[in-house]
């Protein structure tokens, strides 16, 4: 039984509607300011002041902007809000669950049987654990699919940071009318939510769990409904295996055959691409997110990420689900994207450390359509700004605070973050979900769960 948790009174501590949100006008001094945008070059002692949910000024503060709240970034960093691109952050309760074991067994024999048995109670508990943990590695902004997704939405509402949420779709049995159905009702309900911050997608799972006919209705609504499609494709060898056997082409050609490019599209992993379908993505402005820590512990393979990036592909990093990963840490994301590539490719200079950290910034925001908002510290962007206290050994001496970032920092540095223009989380203590309420009901969530 799913339990509307929407208008229970017993959780009041976690009633924390949009229009609570009260901006202060924030002045941010004594920082190194990453901007990511044109410029790649730091900026030292810097001052940047927020109004409202927008950055407004960066550098020189006029003498009449009325801070009423001043944070000292003690010559920390300070850089956008991360961008984790695909994630499912309620498998957060089913982390650690289910390792060592291939993608489609794992898939098939632990984590979809697990996955049938959870309510939008234990969605709604998985969504914030995935949320804390996310604002602690500095994620201001993610995108997920799953489903009882207005649970995740609601989570959203609450943690205060920004997503891109999309209902999964598929119709690999006979529920997919009745998922597309869902996937509508929680685009009316959802798209702009949050004072703004909640954005819905079209969500088809893949093309190996929808039929074509399923992905041309699906494409359909993503069109009807103005809006961009979230799916994973080609990450398993046997998945492309599977599409050339079934279709007589790559997933990429396939999907690219059935209209679906037209519609802005993010597609998670692309592990196994040939070099037509990497020039389909190019002409097509497709985005892909790359998740190497799921690719690496699913055994799936290196995605051709140098060579995307050498065509003009707009490659986002993303954590996939905490079940895959088994964490939702980006900083870990970023540091393996730069060196693993290195490696495989047998060049040094390959995903050199600024590109790991613009994937996890900038070409995340572009994947989301979201760059003219978020993505790079610019004046008129969204206050979405997170500081990283760089006192600490790993990060001395400071030759080059990029390097630092891509090579040395761990998701505990994270000291402060503010998504939307509200200070989530201060000198490390988050400041709009309770965490070890979230921990203590996720632990009771898990216990019920596999005594069932
Ligand atoms: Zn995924």
């Amino acid at each position: 039984m799913e339990i509307n948790l929407r208008h229970d009174k017993t959780h009041k501590h976690f009633e924390r509607i949009s229009g609570r949100v009260k901006w202060m006008n924030i002045l941010i001094k004594n920082a190194i300011i990453l901007p990511l945008a044109e410029e790649d070059t730091p900026l030292e002692d810097m001052r940047v002041a927020v109004e409202k949910n927008v950055i407004k000024y960066i550098g020189e503060i006029p003498a009449d902007f009325a801070a009423e709240k001043v944070i000292d970034a003690k010559g920390g960093l300070l850089m956008p809000g991360l961008v984790d691109a695909h994630t499912h952050v309620a498998m957060s309760l089913l982390r650690n669950y289910a390792d060592d074991l291939p993608l489609m067994e794992w898939l098939r024999t632990r984590i979809w049987p697990a996955e049938e048995k959870l309510t939008g109670e234990d969605v709604y508990w998985g969504s914030l654990l995935g949320m804390a943990e996310l604002i602690k590695s500095g994620v201001t902004c993610f995108s997920d699919m799953y489903f009882f997704m207005e649970q995740t939405a609601r989570a959203v509402e609450e943690a205060g940071i920004r997503a891109v949420l999309a209902r999964g779709l598929m119709d690999s049995d006979e529920g997919g009318e009745k998922r597309i159905q869902e996937a509508i009702n929680f685009y009316e309900s959802w798209n702009n939510g949050a004072g703004g911050r909640i954005r819905v997608m079209a969500g088809p799972h893949s093309p190996y769990t929808c039929s074509p006919k399923y992905l041309s209705r699906v494409i359909e609504l993503a069109k009807e409904l103005d809006t961009g499609i979230h799916i994973h494709i080609s990450e398993s060898a046997h998945e492309v295996e599977q599409s050339f056997n079934k279709y007589g082409k790559s997933p990429v050609r396939h999907l690219h055959d059935l209209g679906m490019f037209d519609v802005p599209t993010v597609a998670a992993h692309c592990v196994h691409l040939c070099d037509d379908d990497i020039d389909i993505l190019a002409e097509n402005n497709v985005s892909i997110v790359y998740n190497p820590t799921s690719n690496l512990k699913l055994a799936n393979g290196f995605a051709p990420v140098e060579k995307m990036r050498k065509k003009g592909v707009n490659v986002a990093l993303g954590t996939d689900g905490p079940s895959s990963n088994n964490n939702l840490n980006m900083f870990e994301e970023i540091h393996i994207a730069a060196v693993i590539n290195k490696s495989v490719n047998n060049d040094a200079t390959s995903v050199p450390a600024v590109f790991a950290v613009k994937m996890a910034t900038v070409n995340g925001a572009k994947a989301l359509g979201m760059d003219e908002e978020i993505g790079s510290i610019e004046i008129g962007k969204k206050a979405d700004l997170i500081i990283i206290d760089t006192h600490k050994p790993h990060f001395c001496p400071g030759h080059n605070a990029i390097s630092a970032l891509a090579y040395s920092a761990q998701a505990a540095d994270v000291k402060t973050v503010i998504a939307d223009g509200e200070i989530v989380m201060e000198d490390y203590e988050i400041k709009t979900i309770d965490i070890e309420r979230i921990m203590f009901e996720a632990e009771r969530i898990a216990r019920n769960l596999f005594s069932k």
